[in-house]
């Protein structure tokens, strides 16, 4: 959790999160209308920085701004908020910024607004959660990372009202992803994941998680699995920056293979993480 005297970096200034405002009249605050990044931060070092940028301008692109800084920029913001060596996150968000008056349609000229902070990674559960699926409600430009988020909110809260730590969604009989994760099933011993597209956001850990899979000889697909096949896998895990791997052992009340993590999930815990401690100690 970031602290409220934490520095954080707001339209070109550094001042503590607790002083960090901006306008009721921004347009991220009255349509959403903005997108926005998670960088683990390991070792004082941001994690797959590059992907991450690559990801932010495709993101800035596909809602029509300009990305307002370099990459150099970016990183010198990044590198002044890192404090420490622990496990952190950079949130960064921009939006297109704050209008005279709320219309729908996009201003000419207009600033956007430009925010970055820096938190401590949560603990992650490494025995396992509990998912269960639900109905894909959201837009469907899943792959934009946009901070208009109140469909991922309400699913997730649906899943944790249940017991349940992440909804699995399910659009037109196919498995997209998770609330605020991508999925990964094994299948017949193939790690199995959906192909991307507009219905699930290209996460980085995803791609990450495919690149060690082929590199260490794990038989990896990329192809649509429907919830009969998602009901029979021997192993689901959800990726994401801050929660990495993390094996469902549990699916809508029914046991994932044994109820544990899996052996395939042990081999790539393994491959991760010496992934990330090469990287602390390069
Ligand atoms: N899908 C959604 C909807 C997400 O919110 C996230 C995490 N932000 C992911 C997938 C995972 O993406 P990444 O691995 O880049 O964190």
């Amino acid at each position: 959790m970031a602290q409220h005297d934490c520095l954080v970096y707001l339209n070109g200034d550094y001042l503590p999160l607790g002083e960090a405002k901006v306008s009721v009249l921004d347009r991220g605050f009255l349509f959403g209308d903005g997108v926005y990044e998670v960088i683990p931060v390991y070792g004082g070092r941001p994690f797959r920085l590059d992907e991450h940028l690559r990801r932010l301008d495709d993101s800035l692109c596909g809602i029509r701004i300009a990305n307002p800084l370099s990459d150099q920029r970016w990183a010198e913001i990044f590198d002044r908020l890192i404090a420490g060596a622990h496990d952190q996150y950079l949130y960064l968000q921009v939006t297109r910024g704050a209008v005279p008056k709320r219309d729908h349609a996009i201003p000419a000229e207009i600033d956007p607004t430009v925010f970055v902070m820096c938190s401590a990674i949560a603990p992650i559960p490494s025995s396992g959660v509990r998912a269960v699926t639900l109905d894909d409600i959201r837009w469907r430009w899943c792959h934009i990372k946009a901070i208009t988020l109140l469909a991922n909110v309400l699913l997730r809260q649906e899943a944790v009202d249940r017991g349940a730590a992440e909804a699995i969604l399910i659009r037109d009989g196919w498995i997209t992803e998770g609330a605020a994760s991508n999925v990964f099933a094994v299948v017949d011993g193939t790690l199995t994941t959906p192909p991307k597209g507009n219905d699930l956001l290209p996460g980085i850990t995803r791609d990450l998680v495919l690149e060690l899979a082929h590199e260490n000889g794990v038989p990896a697909v990329e192809r649509r699995i429907g919830p009969d096949e998602l009901k029979q896998a021997s192993e689901i895990w959800l990726t994401s920056s801050t929660r990495e791997i993390l094996p469902v052992i549990e699916l809508d009340g029914a046991p994932v293979g044994n109820g544990e993590p899996g052996p395939l999930w042990s081999r790539m815990q393994a491959v991760y993480q010496d992934y990330k401690q090469r990287l602390r100690t390069a």
